[in-house]
C-alpha cells in the first residue's frame, strides 16, 4: 500500500481509529482500529487483513455478546 493519500495526495500515518459500521439496520463500533489517516483531509485506509478483521468482528458481535455497548440515545420523530 502507497503511503500518499489517493484523493489528495497527502502524507498518511499509522493510527488507530474509532469506526462505526451499519449491518443491516444494526449499528456497531470498534474502538482502536489500525488505519491508515490522511494528515492533509482524514480520509482513512484499512489495510486488506484490517477490514476482512473488522467484517469478521461484527459477525461475531451479532452472533456473541459484544465486549462492550454504548447508550446512544434515541429521538422518535
Ligand atoms: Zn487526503
Amino acid at each position: 500500500m502507497t503511503n500518499i493519500c489517493y484523493f489528495c495526495g497527502g502524507k498518511l500515518k499509522k493510527e488507530k481509529v474509532d469506526i462505526a459500521r451499519y449491518w443491516g439496520k444494526d449499528l456497531l463500533a470498534l474502538r482502536d482500529v489500525p488505519a491508515l489517516v490522511c494528515q492533509q483531509c482524514g480520509e482513512r485506509y484499512f489495510e486488506a487483513k484490517v477490514s476482512d478483521k473488522i467484517d469478521q468482528k461484527i459477525h461475531q458481535a451479532l452472533n456473541a455478546k459484544p465486549d462492550n455497548t454504548i447508550d446512544v440515545p434515541v429521538v422518535q420523530f
